[in-house]
């Protein structure tokens, strides 16, 4: 179902948007070569919790029987990870490391939703481009993130975008609707027809997240069944946030 958000709702989600949008920064300051994705996580959760905020991805079910739920506040996917990838005391981040970083905080019963990929140190310009224009997608995207147009021309607008620049969009995961819960339609996929899908309204909230591969777009899922990663090995990046469609442009939320 598609939830239109009242004023008074907007207001609750804008500070659970406020704090995921905190949280990130709190992450980009930590980051450096040397410190585990766990550690990562745990000033992601202390910094929510802090904040009077829950992580939401954590406990998050997997709907796969014999597949643990999400057991993290951070997703934390690494250079050929492209997304759910879980926080471990094994793994250091290094220089050169693309990180992406997906987080969902909620707070007074609303979710907000954001994801970056962080560049660690010197990275090589092939990936720092991959970054630049995974970024560059979403905002591609929410200039058609308006009254009257359609799911799918913010859809046309990041596979156009991203294939133009000659990489490749996830085709098995995409942007969603979001409130009161993390996942509420309508579904938002990263390449697809202008014109089609259904028509925004004043009062939708979306997340909207361009997941970009640098090879071809193909993915599997690690047996640990979160991590997904390219078929070829070749990097990927990610970038969300949370917006409000409005009778004008689109207000970010979660920057
Ligand atoms: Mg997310």
């Amino acid at each position: 179902m598609v939830t239109i958000k009242s004023r008074r709702e907007i207001e609750l989600m804008k500070e659970a948007c406020k704090l995921t949008n905190a949280v990130h920064k709190e992450i980009e300051k930590a980051i450096k070569p040397g410190i585990t994705t766990l550690e990562l996580d745990k000033i992601a959760e202390n910094f929510i919790r802090k904040n009077g905020g829950i992580p939401a991805q954590k406990g998050y079910p997997s709907g796969i029987k014999g597949v643990p739920n999400f057991p993290a506040t951070i997703c934390v996917s690494i250079n050929d990870e492209v997304i759910h990838g879980i926080p471990s005391d094994k793994v250091k981040v290094k220089d050169g490391d693309l990180v992406s970083i997906d987080l969902v905080v909620y707070k007074n019963g609303y979710n907000g939703d954001a994801a970056r990929t962080y560049i660690v140190g010197n990275a090589s310009k092939s990936a720092t481009r991959l970054v630049e224009i995974t970024k560059q997608a979403f905002f591609e995207g929410i200039k058609y993130a308006k009254v009257g147009n359609r799911i799918g021309d913010i859809s046309h607008a990041i596979g156009e975008f991203v294939g133009k620049n000659g990489y490749s969009v996830v085709r098995e995961f995409q942007g969603h609707g979001i409130g009161q819960s993390m996942h509420e339609d309508p579904g938002i996929p990263n390449y697809g027809k202008p014109g089609r899908g259904i028509k925004l309204e004043p009062g939708m909230t979306l997340a909207i997240e361009p997941m970009v591969i640098e090879g071809k777009p193909d993915i599997l899922e690690l047996e640990d069944g979160w991590t997904i990663i390219t078929e070829d090995g070749s990097l990927a990046a990610h970038y969300e946030n949370t917006i409000l469609i409005t009778e004008k442009e689109p207000e970010i939320l979660t920057l």
